[in-house]
């Protein structure tokens, strides 16, 4: 049986890495979805009846929303049993309260560090770029206009809660109520309770509601697996919905304040935590952003933390090497914590806004959108667009009035989009950074060889012959 086990791999024909796969589906959803945002009204035209051309691209632009809303949804609806069951089975196993609650302070320590390393390189790329410097006053006024409505509601709908509030929150009042609305830090909050419990009492009343925690977490991931597989084309339809619709005239008068933006972001992702996983790691950069790359495509394809939850966990765990002990652990309390890409976006936005009024920020504001920012980050639900709304919070930390927020958020609301596509993938790499780091000052990450052994058995094998007990833990 061992046997017909290790040569499967090599009878399974070689298929091109996931990765590889989903990269082609965005490169080509990329390039088809850009073919429909210019037809609109123009080339189809010639050869059809009146409307034709535009009635072809809104089919096809709702076809593929919702082939990409079908796997979103498919992905949103293991994010909250994979969390219960692996973290259940992850605190009782683990037995060890001290070690657990190290690997909490390790974790959450290291993500509010970067999330203000995160800020403050937003907060410095706008002092150096000033792109509010760049908005022409014609087009200024235009998207103003345009966007007021959004703006408003956005205001409307962003309320600060109280930093005993959020502490608060954490402890759900009812932990069903809590998994059915999928409070993802309530969840955690309740599954690492029972997990810790499930150790006090005696071990043979224990035993089995490990062992069916550990069941469900085994067969959620081979759902996930199994989800992966159409990742690839799911990942085309999302880019071809995003990209047909995005309107890029905006582009223009906004391109310093969209590059300025992007480029923190990159550095964030690309210098900061490859420099952070030096210091810290022998993780080699390849070897990171090859593990990682399945779950940071996505989060760029769906501008949803919370819907890439499934594959970050699937990535860190079976393609980086990190225990499940600490992946359970850190990557949903990653996913709702801990976003530097918003964090960093709210940075470059607020100088962004101010600049446009031509105020000044004195060192002081300026520390406290670092403060606010970081709150906000932590505040925010890993959905698409959330960023913007929490934004409102920042500019009321430096006390700009309701005028000036509605005018300068409708401005950005354009761009939002396509930043909220680099700032989701950078949010979800920094979660991946943050557990390996802690998975390996914990030595419970797997050497490249174990990873790599592994990975050719998941990426070869047909689903149905992937052995039970070799997904996660690399402990
Ligand atoms: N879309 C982001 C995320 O899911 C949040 C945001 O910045 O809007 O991580």
């Amino acid at each position: 049986m061992a046997t017909e086990q290790r040569s499967a791999p090599r009878a399974a024909k070689r298929r091109l890495a996931v990765h590889w796969r989903i990269l082609i589906g965005l490169g080509a959803g990329l390039a088809v979805g850009l073919v429909l945002n210019l037809t609109k009204g123009s080339i189809l035209a010639a050869v059809g009846p009146d409307g034709f051309d535009r009635d072809l691209v809104d089919f096809a632009v709702a076809l593929n929303g919702f082939v990409g809303d079908l796997f979103l949804r498919s992905l949103r609806f293991i994010a909250v049993p994979i969390v219960l069951f692996s973290l259940i089975e992850g605190a009782a196993s683990l037995n060890d309260l001290k070690k657990l609650s190290r690997i909490g302070g390790k974790t959450v320590g290291i993500y509010l560090g970067t999330t203000a390393v995160a800020i403050s390189l937003g907060v410095l790329f706008a002092q150096a770029a000033r792109p509010g410097a760049f908005v022409p006053d014609a087009l200024r006024e235009e998207l103003a206009r345009g966007q007021a409505a959004q703006a408003a509601q956005s205001i409307k709908s962003a309320v600060a809660p109280s930093v005993w509030e959020t502490f608060l929150n954490i402890v759900p009042t009812n932990p069903f109520a809590s998994l059915a609305q999928g409070q993802m830090l309530q969840v955690v909050f309740a599954a690492l309770a029972i997990g810790i419990a499930l150790t006090m009492v005696p071990a043979e009343r224990a035993r089995p509601v490990i062992e069916l925690c550990g069941t469900m977490t085994q067969v959620i991931i081979k759902l996930v697996h199994i989800i992966m597989m159409l990742a690839p084309y799911a990942v085309f339809a999302l880019l071809v919905e995003v990209i047909a619709q995005l309107g890029f005239e905006v582009l223009g008068g906004l391109a310093v304040y969209t590059v300025t933006v992007v480029a923190g972001l990159a550095v964030m992702m690309f210098v900061v935590y490859p420099a952070v996983l030096r210091a810290f790691t022998n993780v080699s950069y390849k070897r990171f952003f090859r593990a990682i790359a399945p779950a940071q495509l996505l989060a760029f394809s769906s501008s949803s933390s919370s819907a890439t939850l499934p594959v970050t966990l699937e990535s860190v765990q079976d393609r980086l090497g990190v225990s499940e002990d600490v992946a359970s652990f850190a990557i949903p309390l990653g996913a709702t914590i801990n976003m530097d890409g918003t964090a960093l976006y709210q940075g470059v936005a607020a100088m962004f806004v101010a600049q446009l009024y031509g105020i000044d920020l004195t060192l002081t504001q300026q520390a406290m959108i670092v403060l606010t920012a970081t709150l906000a980050s932590i505040g925010t639900a890993g959905v698409p667009g959330v960023g913007i709304v929490m934004l409102v919070i920042v500019l009321q930390g430096i006390g700009m009035s309701p005028e000036m927020m509605e005018k300068g958020i409708a401005l950005i609301f354009g761009v939002d989009r396509l930043l909220d596509m680099c700032r989701t993938a950078t949010n979800v790499t920094g979660d991946c950074m943050v557990s390996a780091v802690v998975a390996y000052t914990e030595g419970e990450l797997a050497s490249e060889e174990e990873v790599a052994a592994r990975l050719a058995r998941v990426e070869m094998e047909p689903i149905d012959e992937h052995p039970p007990g070799e997904d996660g833990a690399a402990a």
